[in-house]
């Protein structure tokens, strides 16, 4: 989805625009639900002008629309399932990973977050029957953790071939957080020539946490993160795919959060995210997910293995 930009709004120019922005009106929204006083007072504009450039912004703010329960209940028909590579965890998930969605994996640093990215990403361009997407993959890594060594191994053990399977898989780094929330319209523009219905990233949350340090921060943090997270949510029901991204559990107490075991990103991505699954090591090498939140399943926990060969049963 391109995003609408101030300088879309009718009778915004530059000059405008900048003034609504240095006065904190930096989305179409804040303008279009602003009082034309309250928007004429902070922006030294006149009253009328005001007006018109709030009756401008409802026309350009992406409202949407209502749809019938049955228009929903027909598009969730086309709803498929990507496996996880094991049986248990795909029970977790009625299925597997539902397309239309997001996943969120959250965990400590080494529960296995990438691992299981990884083998989405080969599951993925597995054909139906084999509880892929027969799709291509679009990864957004901001850890630099890809490695194409591990997808060789996994996808020699499905017995597809490797390359070919590499050949599905497009990476691509993320610098910053600007830069990562770039790449969704970027992947939005790629997805028109190739079929992608498998989004990953990995990790959402790491560069923001990074970036936006502090209490006085976090406002701007997460209403970065909240647009992304949309960006992320119209990718999936634009291309009919899953969305998975990784989540880092707060080592240290977030700012927003005084508990440790709480996945950063607060409110905003647990509540876009449409499940939620929190990873953790179990013993003898085993590996624990566990169902959070979901709008139509029970919590519950599967017990799984990361091996040479990729996610498997214990
Ligand atoms: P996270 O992304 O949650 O920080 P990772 O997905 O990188 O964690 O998980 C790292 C773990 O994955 C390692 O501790 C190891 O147990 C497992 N792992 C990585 N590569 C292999 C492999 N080739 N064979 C078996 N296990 C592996
Ligand atoms: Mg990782």
């Amino acid at each position: 989805m391109a995003t609408k930009t101030l300088e879309d709004i009718p009778g915004v120019g530059p000059a405008i625009a900048e003034k609504l922005r240095e006065s904190g009106y930096t989305e179409i929204m804040a303008i279009a639900v602003a009082s034309p006083k309250e928007l004429a007072e902070t922006c030294e504009l006149g009253e009328k002008k005001a007006m018109d450039i709030i009756e401008g912004a409802k026309l350009c703010a992406d409202i949407g629309g209502f749809e019938t329960g049955e228009d929903i209940l027909e598009r969730r028909k086309t709803v498929t399932k990507l496996t996880t590579g094991s049986k248990a965890f795909d029970e977790l998930l009625a299925g597997g990973l539902e397309s239309q969605s997001i996943v969120e994996l959250f965990g400590e640093f080494g529960s296995c977050k990438t691992q299981v990215c990884f083998q989405l990403a080969v599951n993925a361009t597995l054909p139906e029957e084999m509880g892929g997407l027969d799709s291509d993959v679009i990864i957004i890594d901001s850890e630099n953790t890809f490695r194409p060594e591990r997808i060789i191994q996994m996808a020699t053990y499905l017995g597809v071939d490797p390359d070919v399977t590499l050949r599905r898989i497009h990476v691509a780094r993320a610098f910053n957080s600007q830069h990562q929330v770039l790449l969704v319209d970027k992947a939005m523009e790629m997805a028109q020539d190739i079929k992608c219905r498998l989004m990953i990233v990995d990790s959402l949350t790491s560069h923001f946490r990074a970036e936006y340090v502090g209490r006085g921060a976090l406002a701007e943090r997460q209403q970065i993160l909240n647009r992304h997270m949309h960006d992320l949510l119209n990718f999936a029901t634009v291309n009919n795919a899953v969305i998975a991204v990784t989540n880092q559990v707060a080592a240290k107490p977030d700012a927003f959060f005084g508990d440790p075991t709480r996945p950063i990103g607060g409110h905003i991505v647990g509540h876009t995210a449409t499940f939620r699954i929190y990873l953790r090591k179990g013993k003898a090498g085993k590996r624990i997910a566990r169902l959070i939140d979901s709008p139509n399943l029970p919590e519950g926990e599967a017990v799984f293995m990361v091996t040479e060969d990729g996610i498997k049963d214990a």
